[in-house]
């Protein structure tokens, strides 16, 4: 199918309040054009290199009268951040989705200081079975949240994870069960105005959204669906 057409047919499938971050990576700025054309806008890409030449490229489109064509696209990033990498992501992201260290953590606060800037970060939880996934345990993350107020400039707007790589449903579900519990009682438990904007709830990809939509996403990354087969 094509890529509008599933851009119109995903947008119509999804509640109202899911957003749909169209997970670009690894196909060329042509088929981001093509979303945008169906009126997508957050496009999400995981590597920082290929990240800001699309940045670059796409923000250096004009429409013949010379308008900017592209500047209300809204770049999350989801792969791993290597600290060394942040000035080609932290200037053109609106979301940071994958903090999955310390580290990393710190050095996005860090570079705001020394930038002026406050950045949109989620926190990535470790829920899979694997491994090999990244991703801060429930307790870091309450540990992290419980300091908040320590990161001045960075400002935490949620949770993204990603469920274990398995055709078993019931393993998806418990997956996606466990972050949501955690998401709900740190939402309840945040009250007031500390962590005001903790309110995104990033889960489902292609193949496991329709169930990440009854665990209270209230985003999802796809990109398989919408642009096809990777080749890496
Ligand atoms: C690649 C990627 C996706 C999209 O996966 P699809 O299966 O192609 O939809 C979503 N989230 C993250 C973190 C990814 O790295």
């Amino acid at each position: 199918m094509d890529i509008g057409d599933t851009i119109r047919r995903l947008k119509k499938e999804l509640p109202s309040g899911v957003r749909l971050a169209a997970v670009s990576k690894f196909h060329p700025a042509d088929a981001i054009r093509e979303a945008y054309s169906a009126g997508q806008r957050i496009f999400a890409e995981s590597r920082p290199q290929e990240f800001y030449a699309k940045v670059v490229e796409l923000g250096a489109s004009r429409t013949p009268d010379g308008t900017p064509e592209y500047s209300d696209i809204e770049w999350h990033f989801i792969g791993h951040l290597q600290t060394n990498k942040l000035k080609l992501v932290l200037p053109y992201v609106s979301l940071v989705q994958s903090v999955d260290s310390l580290h990393l953590l710190q050095a996005i606060d860090r570079w705001g200081k020394e930038n002026g800037r406050v950045t949109n970060v989620l926190l990535e939880c470790h829920i899979a079975a694997e491994q090999t996934k990244q991703g801060f345990s429930m307790d870091e993350i309450r540990q992290i949240l419980a300091e908040e107020q320590s990161y001045t400039n960075v400002r935490f707007c949620g949770l993204m994870g990603m469920a274990t790589f398995t055709d078993d449903e019931m393993v998806i579900r418990a997956d996606f069960g466990r972050i949501q519990g955690l998401f709900d009682s740190l939402v309840s438990s945040a009250g007031g105005s500390r962590l005001k904007y903790f309110r995104e709830l990033s889960i489902g990809m292609s193949e496991d959204y329709r169930i990440a939509l009854e665990y209270g996403s209230t985003m999802v990354r796809i990109g398989t669906m919408i642009f096809g087969p990777r080749s890496y």
